[in-house]
């Protein structure tokens, strides 16, 4: 068949691989003037440090068949994400550990008297924890909600955790070992060129013709058989049915010499700081040297019209909305909806793969029972 991808970030490329090794005929194309999406990397100029032009972005994954499939397309060298967060005054060590605890409260305890004294400080009023604030409250009390939690998720996501809902925090978000390893997975990573040579691999196949700088247009669609949509959903219908809500971020740039921060990420917790976090890029590439230093300042903000959707809001009335989008696209034959912003989803890059492999899977076998090709391979609600 030939088949149109709109979208060369992830999932489009590994779509685009594995449609075309299936014997498909694809042209891939994007919007932008480079491919891999939001994990685009490139050589800031000035410096030459690698940045991550979308923000830090991390590979992780339990998915062996998933580390595998990268591996194919790039050397990774080990990288452990270990982030630090400013907070009232001090550095701490995040997700919160037993250092970040003896720390904050100037202690000395053993991993069963932090356990303790943690649930001491938990409020244990709230029995039906509705808010993000009282999950919080609930799990750690108000001094580590205040100091970790509260500033910065208001930065975030730019309202109160009063009026996000409980299932966001739906663990005890603490460690009670000194385990500063921000996620817990077991394969681990960073592509040693970048995300963009090793998406430019992926899409390095005969069957594939990438256009850049090309956005969807109906004619496009009307000269393949099938359509692959990797942008956003209620972009597909034009807004038809309103806007899904996303935040969107503002990065601003600065240039400096040696070591600024001496990490990777540095959160900033206090709502007195405008931004959510700083960025040293070329912490990200630890076993290449460069004089020069790049950091990024990160700011959050609600995501207007011409803006770069980030992350999903997906609250009550996001929710809805998408449940008339896909009621909508359900009606809709000729295409099939995939990644992060066809399924308004946040989707990390294994989950990703994950799924773009999954739905060559299902789409050749609709194709294989002579079926029509699922408008989603994954349920978006
Ligand atoms: C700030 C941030 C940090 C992240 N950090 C991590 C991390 O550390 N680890 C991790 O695993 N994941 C991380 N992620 C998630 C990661 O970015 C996604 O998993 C990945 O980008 C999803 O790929 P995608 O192809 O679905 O979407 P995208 O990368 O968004 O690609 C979609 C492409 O479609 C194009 N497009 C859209 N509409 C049109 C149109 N009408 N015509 C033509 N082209 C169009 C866009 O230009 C875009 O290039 C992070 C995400 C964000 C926002």
């Amino acid at each position: 068949m030939k088949l149109l991808m709109v979208g060369a970030g992830l999932s489009g490329a590994v779509l685009a691989r594995e449609l075309a090794v299936a014997g498909h005929q694809i042209t891939v194309i994007d919007q932008r003037g480079h491919i891999a999406g939001n994990c685009h990397t490139e050589r800031d100029a000035e410096t030459g440090v690698l940045v991550h032009v979308y923000g830090p972005h991390i590979f992780h994954t339990d998915d062996a068949q998933v580390w595998n499939y990268v591996q194919r397309f790039s050397s990774f060298k080990p990288y452990l994400n270990r982030v630090k967060t400013t907070a009232q005054g001090a550095v701490f060590s995040l997700p919160i550990n037993l250092h970040t605890i003896n720390q904050f409260y100037g202690r000395t305890m053993t991993p069963d008297e932090a356990r303790a004294f943690i649930d001491a400080q938990a409020d244990k009023t709230i029995t039906d924890p509705q808010t993000f604030e009282e999950q919080a409250l609930r799990f750690v009390g108000p001094d580590l909600y205040e100091a970790f939690f509260k500033g910065y998720t208001m930065k975030q996501w730019g309202c109160s955790p009063r009026e996000l809902p409980a299932s966001i925090l739906k663990r005890l978000p603490v460690r009670f070992n000194y385990d500063d390893n921000y996620f817990a997975h077991k394969f681990q990573g960073m592509p040693e060129d970048g995300y963009t040579p090793l998406v430019a691999r992926i899409l390095d196949h005969p069957a594939i013709d990438v256009h850049l700088n090309t956005a969807f247009t109906p004619d496009l669609a009307a000269r393949h058989d099938h359509v692959f949509w990797s942008g956003a959903l209620d972009g597909y219908f034009g807004n038809r049915l309103g806007r899904l809500g996303y935040r969107t971020l503002d990065f601003k740039r600065s240039v400096g010499h040696g070591d600024v921060q001496g990490c990777a990420v540095m959160n900033y917790g206090d709502t007195d700081v405008p931004w959510t976090r700083i960025t040293e890029h070329k912490h990200f590439s630890p076993w290449e040297v460069h004089e020069g230093t790049v950091c990024y300042h990160e700011y959050a903000r609600a995501c207007d019209e011409g803006d770069i959707p980030y992350y999903p809001i997906r609250l009550v009335q996001e929710k809805a909305l998408l449940s008339d989008y896909i009621t909508l696209a359900k009606a809709t034959g000729g295409v099939t909806f995939v990644g992060r912003l066809g399924t308004y989803r946040y989707l990390d890059m294994d989950v990703t793969i994950r799924e773009a492999l999954d739905t060559v899977e299902t789409f050749s076998a609709a194709l294989a029972a002579g079926q029509t090709p699922p408008v989603f391979a994954v349920n978006p609600l």
